[in-house]
């Protein structure tokens, strides 16, 4: 008998399309297709009988339960747990689940934040089942994955706005393509491949450290760059229990049908990847959620932990969330593909220049969106992107654009024949293209790569506002094409447009290296905003800009943003307050214990030697001095923290946090840090960055 191989059980615990046409008579395999394309509502007997498959499909795998899988805005996953099971007549159990249970679920909204978009008085959300992506099984629990709205129908939700946001291009991306006498497309799909970076380190060690366990980072603690660089040449091979985490971690990942493989990242030490193939916007992000619930839950199994956060170690890589992003049609051509016939070359050009503009009008939202406060550690550190938001096109297709920018471009009529020579991308090599790694968003032969995105954040938010911000362009766009009748004017329309865009928005182009200081002083003299602080970016949700156009759009009303600005600020001071409450903890418990210890140690082995010893001396002068700016520096920080109950408004109080108590917790920091070089081995008390590295090995 041949063995089982792993991807014999690929999609096994997915109720996939496949599994729906084998499980579901096909009118009503056709009316949820049908649904899932917009084209119509699911009506109730067919919910109903897409349920009773589901749940006997699910109970067959041993379900008992199933779950309305949401996305609240904090940014996880939440679930509430219902049973199959139902007393029947005579007492007798019987398992249920209707259409009315798929479709809808009720629950108690008050434990997720709600920006005051929920009344006291009515402290009920509701979700509703997203029938565009796949339920799927969880420890014998049926995920049915659902958006999350108030009784008044605000979203509470990174879900729906999401699926507007998907509508929203979808419509505009179709108007266009249809324009370019492409009729019978329908849809036009946002498709996204997330890739996910992480650290592993010891479950024994983590467990030692309360920053990590408290925060997702280290509050103290530094690498010493000598020993990067001798540790270096370990971390070429996978050491034996990453190695079985990998391998458990992809066959979980494969049994959803998620195209998953797990990778060394060689950048630092104890840093992964893993990239999923792309799909469907909405799928991808769902499925980055599980990778990224899986990848703890495996981790804790194998005596790890992943930390998911964007900068757990000062001076060693952070991670990041690479959003590759490209739009498909309904019949599957890859409208940012270059091609090589000349008017797909047009409408590739359009596209390109409608992502360019969209862009530059919005840095700040999109800044926004890839960030919260553990990225303002990551940004502009090592090889992170910097906080300015430029495009890369690749110096081919720059040269390109800048000569349709200059309208050095000839536009021949016949165009079977005479290719508009400006136009023919057919020479754009592919794989030069990706060369430069050091943009933010980068144009990657046939996709765009935003590489700003945290590790630890939904990839929902930055989809949200890229969908509608291009779907935003590419409208205006539309409106104007849309006035002419022929192709060959269409064409020549387009290409004015591309110019003029390129006119006004070519600032934000720049395909050099982007970790430089020139680039940072070029930048500011081409004006792009440079956000340093995450906070200084939250703002940019409510701007008028912001608001009117993501209202065009029906993706959020005015109420919604304003809520969302107020979540995501308390959101960002209960991080900080977490942060500096263990950091005082830690420094009182942990620290000047061991200060004081080592102090007494070197004062005993000056008293007991009788004369006096000038290394002894030296030892406990640095000591007590060490001691006595610690001691200042901890009063300082706790006192400032008290203050801020000064500043009763959130967004006042964020503020002060910002300005006030981070540069006072990060004074704090760099005395520990010397602390830590200054004591032995022994007496300190916490692993350091090198026992956490070397644990791995
Ligand atoms: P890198 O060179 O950045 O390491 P890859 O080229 O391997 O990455 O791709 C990274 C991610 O981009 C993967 O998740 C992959 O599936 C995804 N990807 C590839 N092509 C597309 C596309 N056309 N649209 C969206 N994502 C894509
Ligand atoms: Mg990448």
């Amino acid at each position: 008998m041949k063995n089982k191989h792993p991807f014999d059980d690929f999609g096994i615990n997915l109720f996939s399309e496949e599994v729906m046409k084998e499980w579901l008579p096909y009118p009503i395999y056709s009316k949820w297709k049908t649904a899932t394309n917009k084209e119509d509502a699911l009506d109730r007997p067919t919910a109903d009988a897409i349920a009773h498959a589901m749940k006997t499909w699910a109970m067959e795998k041993g379900c008992t339960h199933f779950t309305h899988w949401f996305q609240p805005l904090t940014g996880s996953t939440a679930e509430k747990h219902d049973s199959f099971i139902e007393p029947g007549d005579y007492n007798q159990p019987i398992s249920r689940f209707s259409g009315k249970s798929l479709i809808k679920g009720e629950g108690d909204a008050s434990s997720f934040p709600s920006g005051g978009l929920r009344a006291t008085f009515e402290a009920r959300g509701y979700t509703y089942w997203d029938c565009t992506s796949p339920a799927f099984i969880r420890d014998n629990v049926l995920c049915i994955p659902t958006i999350f709205v108030s009784y008044n129908g605000e979203t509470l939700d990174k879900k729906a706005p999401l699926l507007k946001s998907i509508e929203a291009i979808s419509k505009q991306a179709t108007r266009i393509v249809n324009l370019f006498k492409d009729k019978d497309i329908k849809r036009v799909k946002p498709m996204v491949g997330l890739e996910q970076e992480y650290f592993l380190i010891d479950k024994k060690q983590y467990l030692q450290r309360l920053d990590l366990m408290h925060t997702g980072r280290t509050l103290f603690g530094s690498m010493p760059p000598k020993s990067m660089d001798i540790r270096g040449h370990y971390f070429g091979s996978i050491p034996s229990r990453v190695y079985s985490f990998m391998k458990d971690v992809d066959e979980e990942l494969w049994k959803l049908g998620i195209y998953a493989k797990t990778e060394h990242n060689e950048v630092a030490p104890c840093q992964f990847e893993l990239a999923p193939l792309f799909n469907e916007v909405n799928i991808a992000i769902d499925q980055n959620l599980i990778i990224m619930d899986t990848l703890k839950k495996q981790a804790d199994k194998h005596g790890l932990v992943c930390l998911l956060h964007e900068k757990p170690f000062q001076g060693v890589n952070g991670s990041g969330k690479h959003n590759n992003w490209s739009l498909v049609t309904d019949d599957g051509q890859n409208l940012l593909e270059p091609g090589d016939r000349p008017h797909e070359n047009i409408r590739f050009l359009l596209f390109v220049c409608a992502i360019i503009e969209a862009v530059d009008t919005y840095p700040e939202l999109l800044r926004m969106a890839a960030s919260c406060y553990g990225n303002d550690y990551r940004l502009g550190a090592d090889e992170a992107p910097p906080a300015v938001i430029s495009i890369c096109m690749g110096d081919e297709l720059e040269i390109i654009l800048d000569k349709l920018k200059n309208g050095e471009h000839e536009l021949k009529n016949d165009v079977e024949t005479q290719p508009y020579s400006i136009a023919n991308l057919s020479y754009v090599p592919k794989d030069t293209s990706d060369r430069n790694r050091t943009s933010p968003f980068a144009f990657t032969g046939n996709k765009f790569e935003f590489r700003m995105v945290g590790s630890s954040r939904s990839a929902s938010t930055t989809n949200i506002i890229l969908n509608t911000i291009v779907a935003d362009s590419l409208s205006r766009i539309a409106d104007q094409l849309q006035q002419y009748k022929y192709i060959d004017d269409i064409r020549k329309k387009a290409l004015d447009i591309c110019r003029s865009i390129l006119q006004q928005h070519h600032r934000i182009l720049f395909s050099g290296d982007g970790y430089s200081d020139e680039w940072l002083t070029e930048a500011k003299k081409r004006g792009l905003p440079k956000i340093d602080h995450y906070l200084d970016s939250i703002d940019s949700l409510i701007d008028d800009k912001a608001v009117s156009m993501f209202e065009r759009n029906h993706v959020f009303n005015k109420v919604e943003l304003e809520a969302r600005v107020d979540i995501l600020t308390v959101e960002y001071r209960k991080s900080v307050k977490a942060e500096v409450l263990t950091l005082l903890d830690i420094s009182k418990k942990e620290i000047l214990p061991a200060l004081v210890k080592e102090i007494k140690f070197y004062t005993d082995a000056q008293n007991s030697l009788g004369v006096e010893n000038q290394y002894y001396q030296r030892k406990i002068k640095h000591l007590v001095s060490l001691l006595d700016s610690f001691d200042s520096q901890y009063h300082v920080l706790k006192d400032k923290m008290k203050q801020r109950s000064l500043h009763p408004e959130n967004c006042e109080k964020a503020i002060y946090l910002d300005h006030i108590v981070i540069p006072e917790m990060k004074k704090l920091r760099e005395i520990i840090d010397e602390i830590e070089e200054s004591v032995s081995k022994e007496t300190y008390p916490v692993p350091t960055y090198d026992d956490m590295f070397m644990a791995m090995q």
